[in-house]
């Protein structure tokens, strides 16, 4: 099959991609350099499962869940919605009306988090657009498989515990954080997130692209 277009909505790790407060930055250590007279260049890397664009397992919240590698990889590639998301502080459940969405169907939020350049500035913010527990709760009833924001988390920063999280994935639907759609136009294409096949690992990086 060949795609018109294939956008890329992965930040870069030691990039653009912006850190969680807390959490171990994206690193890259050179072992062996050409420069240096060795045979080939080797670099050892250093980071957190959750940097830059990666998918969360249900794992990641709650004890004894599944982890990404018990995951088949067709959940990894999936139709996907593009849903335009504008003004206001939260992802609500209206933001699904009217979406033509099929059972196992992926959706992602495009808010002010790319529109305004915040996801892409290197710098974390407090007060970003984050996804109402509401919402997540009509994504699993609408049938939803995957559920992506352009931004580091899913749960309002201020409030406590992860409801948004736990609806999600305590319901089998894989969360895809810290993507860049500010260049995307709302609509329908596939989504690819393949994680690295990691034994027991609550999370991953991936390369994520959308094609149509
Ligand atoms: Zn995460």
């Amino acid at each position: 099959m060949k795609f018109e277009r294939i956008y890329d909505i992965t930040l870069t790790l030691g990039g653009d991609a912006p850190v969680y407060p807390g959490d171990t930055p994206y690193s890259r250590e050179v072992r062996s350099s050409i420069e240096d007279g060795s045979r080939s260049n080797v670099s050892v890397l250093a980071m957190s499962a959750h940097s830059g664009t990666h998918l969360d397992a249900p794992r990641h919240f709650i004890a004894g869940a599944k982890t990404l590698d018990e995951f088949p990889a067709e959940r990894f590639v999936v139709p996907a919605h593009v849903v335009n998301v504008d003004g206001g502080k939260c992802v609500r459940a209206e933001h699904l009306d009217g979406v033509a969405i099929e059972r196992g169907d992926a959706v992602l939020f495009r808010t002010r988090n790319s529109t305004s350049g915040l996801i892409a500035s290197g710098v974390f913010s407090e007060n970003y657009v984050y996804v109402s527990p509401e919402a997540a709760e009509a994504c699993v009833a609408r049938g939803v498989s995957l559920v992506g924001l352009d931004y580091l988390t899913f749960d309002d920063y201020h409030v406590d515990g992860a409801p948004t999280h736990l609806a999600l994935l305590g319901n089998d639907v894989l969360i895809l954080e810290t993507i860049n759609l500010k260049d995307v136009p709302a609509g329908r294409y596939t989504l690819a997130c393949l994680p690295l096949k990691m034994k027991g690992c609550e999370a991953s990086p991936v390369r994520a692209v959308l094609m149509r």
